[in-house]
């Protein structure tokens, strides 16, 4: 277990990956303004867009989840709770079944 996960010397392959799942970062949430995996993606609550798809829109939440640490994107999502709660609508359909099993992000 490697914490942090970033900056690994795998080297090859520029792709980000999911820190848990060692998965490709594909989709992102527009709850939690942050890219997830596939498997990610399955836990319940996420509103999750491909990540091309976001990146347009998202790119400097992306960009920042990406660089910053956790610190930073937490303050971040709290500045933008204390805005107040906008429940986004779902963009996209979940993933995988509502039943999936309760893994929390
Ligand atoms: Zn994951
Ligand atoms: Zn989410």
């Amino acid at each position: 277990m490697s914490p942090g996960g970033g900056g690994g010397g795998g080297g090859g392959r520029g792709e980000p990956l999911c820190g848990q799942h060692r998965e490709a970062l594909k989709l992102f949430c527009t709850r939690d303004l942050q890219p997830l995996c596939v498997v990610c993606a399955r836990a319940r609550g996420h509103s999750v867009v491909p990540i091309e798809e976001a990146a347009e829109q998202y790119k400097a939440e992306i960009l920042s989840c990406l660089r910053a640490g956790k610190e930073e994107r937490e303050k971040y999502l709290e500045s933008r709770k204390a805005e107040g709660r906008r429940s986004p609508y779902l963009v996209g359909a979940p993933i995988g079944s509502l039943n999936a099993p309760p893994l929390l992000f």
